[in-house]
């Protein structure tokens, strides 16, 4: 029996290519450079695939890199493989200590299953703009760092987006995340707003503090899913940099995330929502973040 109302789609036929080393993973992605992607957990490449969405000829999966899974703290750097799973995020105590948001964000972060495979560098080079990972390293300053067989070069995180699924990577690989870490106090938050946890996130905010003589020193807060890419709230930021921490400059600088947001409407959510949301979820998270930084 044939159910013509039912689009069955598979896979389209590609090679796979498994190198062991770096190197070796550079030289395929030089040798095939267009029609190829790399896979790492293949959590976003296989359902696209899948769809037809992307038909590359070669994929190259990473997955036997395993020089690339780690986190390590040197110096006063946190660093953090392209290869790390977000399982390993949500277990390892130097990254509960020193980027909490970013633990915060593992906790909520799909299902165990997917936890258990997908990648924090295919979070950051699928680009979404609702990516779980990405507002909490962007309000930590994080760089990412760019191999191909010319060399490498590290660059700002900020800089790395350039909309919805593209970025600045070429056929470069992504190795490494580096986070700065800082002596002084400091406080971090992260929530999502989602249907449950499993899905995209409809909004999600990464807030940093840093608090001297009463005020705010420091102040770097992230959205995603409220742009084409996910956004640094600079207007907030501004507003409250060496202003005295109370609840009225906190309510006036989360009213001002209207001026760094564009959200659209779509499958999980609407423009209105988002907006209204938007300005809550900022709120809470920096009252959250001070209350940590003052603890
Ligand atoms: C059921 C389900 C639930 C999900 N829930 C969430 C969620 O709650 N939050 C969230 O943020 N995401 C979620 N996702 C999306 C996905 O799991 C994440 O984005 C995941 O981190 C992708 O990692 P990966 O290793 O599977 O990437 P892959 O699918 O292997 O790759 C993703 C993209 O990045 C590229 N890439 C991967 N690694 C590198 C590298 N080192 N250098 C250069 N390019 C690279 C690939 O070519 C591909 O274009 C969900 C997905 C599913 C299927």
């Amino acid at each position: 029996m044939s159910y013509p109302h039912v689009i069955t789609k598979t896979i389209k036929e590609f090679k796979l290519i498994s190198p062991t080393t770096i190197e070796e993973a550079l030289y395929a992605l030089n040798e095939y450079k267009t029609d190829t992607r790399i896979i790492a957990g293949g959590t976003d490449l296989v359902p696209l695939m899948k769809h037809r969405a992307v038909t590359p000829k070669y994929v190259v999966s990473i997955e036997k890199l395993k020089e690339l899974d780690y986190v390590r703290l040197v110096g006063d750097q946190l660093r953090i493989g392209a290869l790390t799973k977000i399982n390993t995020i949500k277990n390892s105590d130097v990254i509960m200590k020193n980027c909490y948001s970013l633990y915060e964000a593992s906790l909520v972060f799909a299902t165990p299953q997917i936890r258990n495979v997908a990648t924090i560098g295919g979070n950051i080079c699928r680009s979404s703009p609702s990516a779980d990972t990405v507002p909490s390293l962007l309000v930590f300053n994080a760089q990412v760092k760019l191999v191909n067989q010319k060399g490498e070069r590290i660059i700002p995180l900020e800089q790395f987006f350039t909309g919805p699924g593209l970025n600045v990577a070429d056929s470069d690989l992504l190795t490494e995340i580096i986070i700065p870490i800082e002596k002084g106090e400091y406080g971090t938050a992260f929530h999502k707003i989602s249907r449950n946890t499993s899905d995209l996130a409809k909004v999600n905010c990464a807030v940093k503090v840093s608090i001297s003589h009463e005020k705010f020193s420091d102040v770097k807060v992230a959205l995603g899913a409220v742009s084409d890419r996910p956004i640094r709230a600079k207007n907030v930021e501004k507003l409250l940099i060496d202003k005295k921490i109370n609840a009225e400059n906190i309510e006036k600088a989360s009213e001002m995330v209207i001026n760094d947001i564009n959200p659209i409407t779509d499958v999980r959510s609407t423009e209105i929502y988002r907006k209204e949301i938007s300005k809550v979820l900022v709120k809470r998270m920096l009252n959250l973040a001070v209350e940590r930084a003052q603890k």
